[in-house]
């Protein structure tokens, strides 16, 4: 099985240097890309790969870098932005590839650069990320100095200039617009779109906003094409995903495997099964912003299409494990007080709703919830919901509510009968 995106990742070894990267293979799409493709055949290239989107929405890849103006019209001025702020509760597959190999990121920027002829880079890190910043300062200052940064790469007329940027540690600079904002010194709000950032993105230019794992496929789909890629996959989707699994398993972890791997396989296999004493009860497929699903589900292909159709969404890929002995009500009260702290209160019902569902949950998980308490959470699922907030984090935050009162609606009214939670 191929693994192209972690076989040069070693957990108790520092990441390869430049020069070492280049000695396993590395830099050699950027040559290809370079000298002997044009920016729109790259585009085409990995328009054909079906690359999607591993920041959880699933865009198309190729198509997205379509949409920049190019030509003589164009904005001179364009910019490349890595989306490392990966605050995905349950989600830690980019810090693997952000720690473990800065230099394959860095390669699949300049490849993407180059694509929609952008001069700027930007990686847009977490704030807790630490030891990932001190790892891609290094790699972006060797990869200066080996001159696939900086003026005139390899002797072309293509120049890119790169740079890190850590943000304040807020779940809403992973939303791209608010993350643009973010990087033009402004308050981390969302913007409408469109326009896209495609065309009008950072200080106004054309800007492609990319996930870490996405752009780190760039160089793999050059060097060995997009034939390749879709033949790594188990579905129609290509190539490989970044799969974690957390919760009460035996051996929580990430793993890169075909995309489209069944979720039993990830959680029996790979995440050894449920720790003793525990029985599985219910899964968050793609980090916390996903819809429950359950043990029917469980023979499901973890790709988008195979998820959206049991009523979830593929999202991050890393999946929360649910047990038996973890009151789903206080699993959600959980999340729900996440999203509502990170709510940028830019949207009235996100700001007003999101707090509003927090205080019903704790106050059921309390025992002190009112016999209208499920209707009125119901209500606030439906008015969160898309299409009534400025961006995704609110209908994100509310599908983990909607199917725990769909899967778990007794242990709803077990707290507010009983009056007290009956896992204490
Ligand atoms: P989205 O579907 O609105 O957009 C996805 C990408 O496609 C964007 O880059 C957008 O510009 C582009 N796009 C979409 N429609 C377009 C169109 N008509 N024309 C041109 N471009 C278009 O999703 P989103 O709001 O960017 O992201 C939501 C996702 O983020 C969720 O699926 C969630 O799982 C995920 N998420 C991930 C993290 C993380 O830490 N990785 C955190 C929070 C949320």
């Amino acid at each position: 099985m191929e693994r192209p995106l972690t076989r040069n990742i070693h957990p108790n070894r520092p990441p390869l240097t430049a020069k070492e990267y280049e000695m396993a293979g590395g830099y050699m799409a950027v040559k290809q890309a370079l000298l002997k493709m044009t920016p729109s055949e790259v585009v085409e290239l990995i328009k054909e790969s079906n690359l999607k989107g591993r920041g959880g929405a699933g865009f198309n890849t190729g198509m997205k870098w379509s949409f920049v103006p190019m030509g003589e019209t164009a904005p001179t001025t364009k910019y490349i932005v890595a989306n490392a702020d990966e605050m995905e509760p349950g989600t830690f597959k980019d810090r693997l590839l952000l720690e473990g190999n800065p230099h394959q990121l860095i390669e699949g920027m300049i490849v993407a650069a180059y694509a929609i002829q952008a001069t700027q880079g930007y990686v847009f890190l977490r704030f807790a990320y630490k030891e990932a910043a001190i790892r891609i300062t290094k790699a972006i200052i060797e990869a200066y100095a080996e001159g696939y940064l900086g003026d005139h790469i390899l002797g072309t007329g293509f120049s890119l200039h790169l740079h890190l940027h850590t943000g304040v540690g807020r779940y809403m600079c992973g939303e791209e617009t608010a993350l643009l904002n973010a990087l033009e010194g402004k308050r981390a709000t969302p913007r409408a779109k469109p326009p896209f950032p495609q065309v009008s993105g950072l200080f106004g230019k054309p800007t492609i906003v990319n996930n870490v794992e996405t752009l780190c496929n760039i160089p793999h789909i050059i060097n060995n094409g997009a034939d390749w890629f879709k033949s790594l996959s188990y579905s129609e989707d290509g190539g490989t995903k970044l799969y974690g699994v957390s919760g009460n398993v035996k051996t929580p972890g990430c793993w890169e495997l075909p995309m489209g791997v069944s979720m039993r396989e990830l959680i029996e296999e790979h995440a050894g099964g449920m720790k003793d004493g525990y029985k599985f009860r219910g899964v968050l497929p793609g980090g916390a912003s996903t819809d429950f699903l359950i043990e029917q589900h469980l023979d499901i292909k973890m790709d988008f299409k195979s998820v959206s159709m049991a009523g979830s969404r593929l999202g991050t890929g890393t999946m929360i494990v649910l047990d038996d002995k973890t009151c789903p009500v206080g699993f959600v009260h959980n999340l729900e007080q996440f999203f509502a702290r990170e709510s940028c209160g830019w949207c009235t019902p996100c700001r007003e709703g999101l707090p509003w569902v927090e205080k019903i949950l704790w106050s059921i998980e309390q025992g002190k919830g009112a016999s209208n308490d499920i209707e009125l959470l119901f209500e606030h699922a439906r008015l969160l919901g898309p299409g009534n907030t400025f961006c995704a984090l609110a209908p994100g935050a509310v599908e983990p509510l909607q199917s725990a009162l769909k899967y778990f609606r007794e242990d709803f009214e077990q707290h507010i009968h009983q009056r007290k939670c009956p896992y204490d």
